[in-house]
């Protein structure tokens, strides 16, 4: 059986690193809020290029506390709208709604998959105050445009950047492109940690500094508290084998490249639609593969009766959620046909050439 993705091989290429490591947090007694979490921020903010990365317990938190750090910066109030692509994960538009914001949703680019940026600005009211832009899959979206219509109407913009760590536009890393971003290292992502993780990064002092008091109980100096806060840490368990794993994520990244490569130029057959390699390379970083068939649901059989396990990113989209019963009715049908077509094919740096060769064999033999 060819694995989705094979996180203990993924792991177990750094073992000596990375039990060394947790052996030397183990031992050295101190769990929380120490050397391995800013050493780890250190690195992460060196190879973005952003002036602060601050580490949190996961994704959702991590765009959670950007939105909520600007509601307490009298940025954005509770009730105006924010616009992001309707066929994202979940996450994206929980951390809208949880914080009493409203997410206004944007049709994708079917070649893309990302937010259609000629879309946007119909979309635009005197209530929207930010663009939550999300590189889905691995790809970057972002465009002179964006940022125009984003100064025009004086909205931020905020990257989930979940999925795409590592990636470039213009020589300009994913998660250093807006106001600032949203990392998660959820084990499955590109950069994986044991168990949940996320970061925050940003170039605004006043924003990185109510963030990490926001996460702190709303507190910068022990039991004071100057906001409602929340307790949202990466512990140094994570911290440390993130930054191990942070040195290799580029290796990784090319390895990915190579094999989304050979997907795109050896799968011939006319059933299936392959993604886009984009014209510059550095602007994907394939979290995932994703095809599209009319025949998806068969194709998914006939490839796991063949060894082959493949997931769907995702089977339901957000607005017909029951989550968001409020959208059921509403129509967004290039997203729709997204969630009806698309598959997600194995692809991890850990993939042998082999296990590629009988991907693209079994693919164009259906
Ligand atoms: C994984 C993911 C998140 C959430 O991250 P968690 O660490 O699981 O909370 C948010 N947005 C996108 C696009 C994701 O893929």
């Amino acid at each position: 059986m060819i694995k989705f993705l094979d996180l203990q091989k993924i792991n177990l290429q750094y073992q000596q690193e990375i039990e060394t490591q947790l052996l030397e947090v183990f031992r050295s007694g101190w769990y929380l809020m120490g050397e391995r979490l800013a050493n780890f921020e250190k690195n992460l903010s060196n190879y973005i290029g952003a002036k602060h990365a601050i580490g949190v317990a996961n994704g959702l938190d991590a765009l959670r506390l950007i939105l909520r750090a600007y509601i307490e910066m009298g940025v954005m109030n509770v009730g105006d709208e924010i616009i992001v692509p309707s066929n994202t994960y979940i996450a994206s538009i929980l951390a809208i709604s949880d914080n009493g914001l409203v997410p206004v949703l944007v049709e994708p680019d079917i070649n893309t998959y990302n937010i259609d940026i000629a879309k946007i600005e119909e979309k635009t009211t005197s209530k929207t105050k930010g663009i939550l832009i999300v590189h889905l899959q691995g790809r970057i979206v972002f465009s002179n445009e964006l940022k125009e219509i984003a100064q025009k109407h004086n909205l931020k913009i905020i990257e989930d950047n979940a999925q795409t760590i590592g990636a470039k536009w213009n020589g300009i890393r994913s998660g250093n492109l807006g106001d600032a971003a949203g990392f998660s290292f959820y084990p499955g992502k590109n950069l994986g940690a044991l168990g949940d993780a996320g970061a925050v990064t940003t170039n605004d002092d006043e924003l990185a500094k109510a963030i990490r008091t926001l996460a702190n109980y709303g507190s910068s100096q022990k039991y004071v508290n100057i906001y409602k806060g929340l307790n949202s840490r990466l512990d140094e368990i994570q911290a440390a084998v993130l930054d191990v794993k942070l040195k290799y994520i580029d290796t990784e990244n090319e390895t990915r490249r190579l094999i989304a490569k050979r997907f795109i130029s050896e799968i011939t057959n006319p059933e299936i639609i392959l993604p886009e390699y984009p014209e510059s390379e550095e602007e994907h970083v394939w979290h995932v593969f994703v095809i599209r068939s009319k025949k998806r649901d068969i194709l998914q059989k006939y490839l796991t009766e063949n060894g082959i396990q493949t997931i769907i990113h995702y089977p339901i989209p957000p607005h017909k959620q029951e989550a968001y019963k409020e959208w059921n009715a509403l129509s967004f049908p290039i997203s729709e046909k997204i969630h009806d077509e698309v598959l997600s094919l194995p692809i991890s740096p850990v993939m042998t050439l082999e296990e590629v060769s009988k991907v693209i064999d079994v693919l164009n033999n259906f």
